[in-house]
């Protein structure tokens, strides 16, 4: 049973309005909303910090923990979630050996800047784990580095960069530069999809928060909230990298109730044999169950991604950050992931909170299913 809730009221439009708003209802509810600050200041010169609120039991066999904002200008939807779940209820019908653990903004700083990436440049979902392993080449990511992080963005260089890359896939063979964009490099932490080379803070909080609150579960399901991929205001439960033969991709499709979306063996990620959540999987206790998997809220199409992004981290790293070009570039990376429109803003919480209420049934009755 979800209380109603004004949808409008639980969206934010900076990063200090979505924490106010998450501890706000946290401090209303009576929970106990635990503070991990970061010692940079954001946008606005705020404090910057990841907060964990938990509701239900503090000895809980069964966990889910929902995150938002691993990357950074993508939180905001997640954000609306999880303080949707503490105003309307939603947790007041779970088992008693159950609990919800909403981690917000695991990424504040990227949130406030509107970057996908960590201070330190990494992009935080492919750190977690990646930072485990030594580092691989991804040589052809150093043909495109050139035209991601360009000497300007001027009008003329970025309308330049289109032959130029067509002109780079024709002399080496190259059919789809999307796949070696995701997967990733540890040699330009100025440049996209960098894994760095050890762990963030982020990757660091992310860890200790998940040992502290779910490493004694029998149960553990985590949920990470991400925006930009999928149709308008669509959700797409995606599978973070696991293979097929994965025990944790056979309690992830038990607890779905069927096949997420999202690649898996199309080897975009697991050519390197690495799971995106493997960090986290290791804070949970053996012969525990553990599956994890993104939620994917569409917005507008691919094609309106990658200009706003090249010139969105082109201004952090080379311009003046306050100045009039690096704040409307700031918007106009954020406009892509989040959508300031009342029928988005239903749509994500209206389809979020019902798979959340069917995943959750799904991890009560797998009990019974063993
Ligand atoms: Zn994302």
């Amino acid at each position: 049973m979800v209380s109603f809730i004004d949808v409008d009221t639980i969206f934010s439009e900076t990063y200090s309005e979505a924490r106010s708003k998450f501890c706000a209802a946290a401090s209303r509810a009576g929970l106990e909303c635990e503070n991990h600050p970061l010692t940079l200041v954001g946008e606005q010169g705020e404090q910057l910090a990841i907060d964990v609120v938990r509701l239900g039991s503090t000895k809980p066999r069964q966990v889910i923990l929902l995150t938002s904002g691993a990357h950074g200008v993508e939180g905001f939807a997640g954000s609306a979630l999880q303080t949707g779940i503490i105003e309307s209820q939603w947790a007041r019908d779970i088992p008693s050996d159950m609990a919800i653990v909403l981690v917000h903004a695991l990424n504040p700083h990227g949130m406030s800047w509107s970057r996908r990436e960590c201070e330190d440049g990494t992009d935080l979902p492919r750190n977690l784990s990646h930072h485990l392993y030594p580092p691989f080449p991804n040589e052809q990511y150093e043909l495109f580095q050139p035209l991601l992080v360009p000497p300007n963005v001027t009008a003329q260089t970025l309308a330049s960069l289109p032959g130029k890359s067509e002109r780079i896939m024709s002399e080496h063979g190259i059919d789809n530069a999307t796949p070696i964009l995701r997967s990733g490099q540890y040699t330009h932490a100025n440049g996209l999809t960098y894994h760095g080379v050890e762990a963030s803070w982020s990757t660091r909080r992310w860890i200790e928060i998940t040992r502290q609150f779910a490493g004694r579960a029998e149960d553990v399901m985590m949920i990470d909230v991400h925006t930009g991929f999928g149709d308008y205001g669509d959700l797409l439960v995606q599978n973070p990298s696991y293979r097929h033969s994965s025990p944790a991709y056979s309690t992830l499709c038990q607890w779905l109730g069927r096949e997420p979306t999202g690649y898996s063996d199309d080897g975009s990620i697991l050519q390197h044999r690495i799971e995106t959540f493997e960090a986290l999987h290791r804070q949970t206790k053996n012969g525990s169950r553990v599956a994890a998997m993104y939620f994917e809220f569409g917005t507008l199409p691919p094609s309106e991604f990658i200009d706003p992004w090249v010139v969105n981290n082109w201004h952090f790293h080379n311009g003046d950050r306050s100045g009039p070009e690096a704040r409307t570039a700031r918007k106009k990376f954020a406009d892509f992931h989040y959508v300031r429109k009342l029928d988005w803003k239903k749509s994500v919480w209206e389809k979020g909170i019902a798979q959340l209420s069917d995943l959750r049934d799904g991890l009560v009755g797998s009990q019974y299913a063993v």
